[in-house]
């Protein structure tokens, strides 16, 4: 194995590792080595949520095409209105029925959300503030001018920019394009990114366990977190602790085209049986190892032939997830050519003081909940007393990642600090 510098720890109450880097300086190492791909294909609207927009779009007609009522009510000519303000009823005009095309002078139209404005009408009048009376409309004091009319391109007027490259097509965008009439939509290719975990404990759920082994849980995890990603997730399966296989398998993996990256579970850290760096080191070149994180030092990236990136995550379930959330997943979003790739954290008051060793990042399984009081509302967030990383269901206990930065030390309670909701993140 290769020799790498054991660890010096300056001090026992104190977490800096100089064989580590910061996390910031790895999270932007990897960012910088990734590009994002070119492959565009255009698909239905039906089948892009989730997809990332290939180039930006620019309007090609208006929303509306015509103008028409925002409200049910009765549109008028606002001159007509003499002192009685009363006006006679001389038809209706229903939504997708242009029945009357004009205004008489003298006269009003009863009109119904989203039905076509006659010419001449400058406003409309809500229903429930008009009595009617036989064929006659009573209209109150203070209508004003315009009110209620919604104009041709009042959402969106032709020629203008209407969505940027990189944007993740949600139901927003999806209803956006369709209001335009598209059907279709270019956008980036899927990323595809296999996946497979080492130790020679696991076994395989659906299976029964021998004499010291234990289900694997990372690849389940890390495929769902791949497709809540938006990434093509390939189940590459499970290699034991054996330098020859994972070289093999990993130039296997190298060699069939079509991966865009590759992840591992376990074996990256400084046990006996950690082989994963040296593999990645004979097959392409192994660019980080260890990050100043917790959970997760143990964090290698590396490039396979061919442009395959390569994520080599802590074996601790997580650890594993945790790793994937800071360090690969923002990358897989700059792959997909995506836009605004690191969530913001989200301010919130520690409830109880959190325990913190100054030297390395600290990411606390935390829950968080809203807090109603005279004197607003604020986030309030408590750490799980339990913080091992080997702790799986603390994951499901938790809502959110507590974000402790390296130099920092013990929180006391009261103390406002960064959170990442799981909702933001898978
Ligand atoms: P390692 O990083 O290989 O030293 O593994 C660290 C810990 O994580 C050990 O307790 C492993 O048994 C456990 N572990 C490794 N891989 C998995 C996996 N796929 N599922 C669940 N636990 C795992
Ligand atoms: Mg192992």
């Amino acid at each position: 194995m290769t020799a790498i510098t054991e660890t010096v720890m300056t001090n026992a109450n104190c977490d800096f590792d100089p064989t580590s880097k910061s996390l910031e300086a790895a999270q932007q190492d990897i960012l910088a080595a990734v590009e994002p791909i070119a492959n565009t294909e255009t698909i239905p609207l039906e089948q892009a949520r989730g997809r990332v927009l290939a180039k930006a779009l620019t309007a090609d007609s208006d929303v509306p095409p015509h103008p028409n009522s925002a409200m049910d009510g009765y549109a008028i000519r606002l001159a007509d209105l003499t002192d009685a303000r009363s006006l006679p009823i001389f038809g209706t005009n229903l939504a997708g029925f242009p029945a009357h095309t004009a205004l008489p002078e003298q006269q009003c139209l009863r009109i119904m959300t989203g039905a076509v404005l006659p010419s001449g009408a400058d406003a409309v009048v809500m229903q429930e503030q008009v009595s009617v009376n036989g064929n006659v409309a009573t209209f109150p004091p203070g209508i004003k001018s315009g009110q209620n009319i919604r104009p041709i391109g009042d959402d969106i007027t032709a020629g203008s920019k209407l969505l940027p490259a990189g944007r993740l097509l949600g139901p927003a965008e999806l209803g956006v394009l369709a209001s335009l009439g598209r059907e279709e939509v270019t956008v980036n290719r899927r990323i595809r990114v296999g996946v497979f975990v080492t130790g020679d404990e696991l076994q395989t759920p659906g299976n029964k366990l021998a004499a010291g082994q234990i289900y694997d849980s990372n690849r389940i995890s890390l495929l769902a977190l791949l497709e809540s990603s938006g990434c093509e997730a390939v189940d590459l399966g499970r290699v034991p602790d054996s330098l020859e296989e994972l070289i093999q398998l990993l130039q296997l993996v190298a060699a069939e085209a079509g991966l865009d990256a590759v992840i591992t579970t376990g074996g990256v850290s400084v046990g006996e049986a950690d082989y994963v760096r040296d593999a990645v080191a004979a097959v392409g070149q192994l660019q980080l190892w260890r990050v100043a994180v917790k959970p997760g030092r143990p964090f290698a990236y590396g490039l396979l032939p061919d442009d395959l990136h390569f994520f080599g995550l802590p074996g601790n379930p997580v650890s594993a997830v945790v790793t994937f959330l800071l360090l690969v997943r923002p990358a897989l979003h700059k792959l997909q050519g995506r836009a605004g790739n690191i969530p913001p954290l989200l301010p919130a008051i520690a409830q109880t003081s959190l325990r913190k060793r100054p030297g390395r990042a600290d990411y606390q399984r935390g829950f968080y909940q809203q807090q109603v009081t005279e004197s607003g509302i604020s986030l309030q967030v408590s750490a799980l007393s339990d913080q091992g990383s080997g702790r799986l269901s603390s994951l499901t206990e938790a809502n959110c990642l507590i974000a402790l930065s390296a130099d920092e030390g013990d929180i006391s309670a009261g103390s406002v600090v960064g959170i990442l909701p799981f909702s933001l993140l898978f």
